[in-house]
């Protein structure tokens, strides 16, 4: 079964592939020949998931899915959330986005965190969403160069480890993204008996 991931997100991508089976064939925005960037332009990851798939199904007809994830700080009442990518700035650099983490917490002695994946799929022209959740803690300092994003400073609960400090094997047992994922799949065999 053919399904088009709405994302240019290289290491999403990988994730995904990653954990499927051969069963689904994922096609990315580039491999469709569409050369768009997405809005998110609203206050939720679900209406952000939301406005990815449906842009990509409107402007192709095919069944199709997209994601929205956010790391949501509890000492900085949910920040960064839905404005994760762009926390320090449209550049979306990463190391910046973890330098202004790290400072808004100096001094915090809470640091529970948790990263939230909406997937929003769209099957046969009707919408579905899937929600994973890695509840842990934000690190003091970055650590580990695998991964992506905010990777270096979360260590998920029931390790020690940055998931930076993961292979993607490793990190897949805890990541919010891998949960969603997994229900996602659920769904889909349940649904389509692929
Ligand atoms: P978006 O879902 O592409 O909008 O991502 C939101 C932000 O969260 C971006 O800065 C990503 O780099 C970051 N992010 C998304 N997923 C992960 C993850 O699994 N680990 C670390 N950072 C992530």
């Amino acid at each position: 079964m053919k399904l088009i991931f709405a994302t240019n997100n290289q290491n999403k991508v990988k994730e995904f592939r990653s954990l499927l089976g051969d069963q689904f064939e994922i096609v990315t925005l580039q491999e469709a020949g569409i050369d768009i960037d997405i809005p998110e332009p609203h206050d939720t990851l679900e209406a952000n998931a939301t406005e990815k798939s449906t842009t990509i199904h409107r402007m192709t007809g095919e069944n199709c899915f997209a994601e929205d994830t956010g790391l949501e700080i509890n000492a900085l009442n949910g920040a960064p959330g839905v404005l994760s990518a762009r926390y320090a700035g449209e550049q979306k650099e990463a190391a910046d986005n973890i330098v202004k983490v790290l400072k808004e917490l100096t001094g915090k002695t809470d640091r529970s965190a948790q990263f939230r994946t909406v997937i929003s799929l769209i099957l046969e022209g009707k919408e579905y969403q899937f929600e994973g959740v890695s509840k842990g803690q934000i690190t003091n300092a970055a650590t580990g160069g695998k991964g992506f994003g905010y990777d270096p400073i979360f260590v998920p609960e029931g390790t020690t480890r940055s998931f930076a400090e993961m292979e993607l094997t490793e990190k897949n047992k805890y990541s919010h993204r891998a949960r969603a994922f997994e229900k996602f799949v659920a769904f889909l065999k349940q649904t389509t008996n692929v």
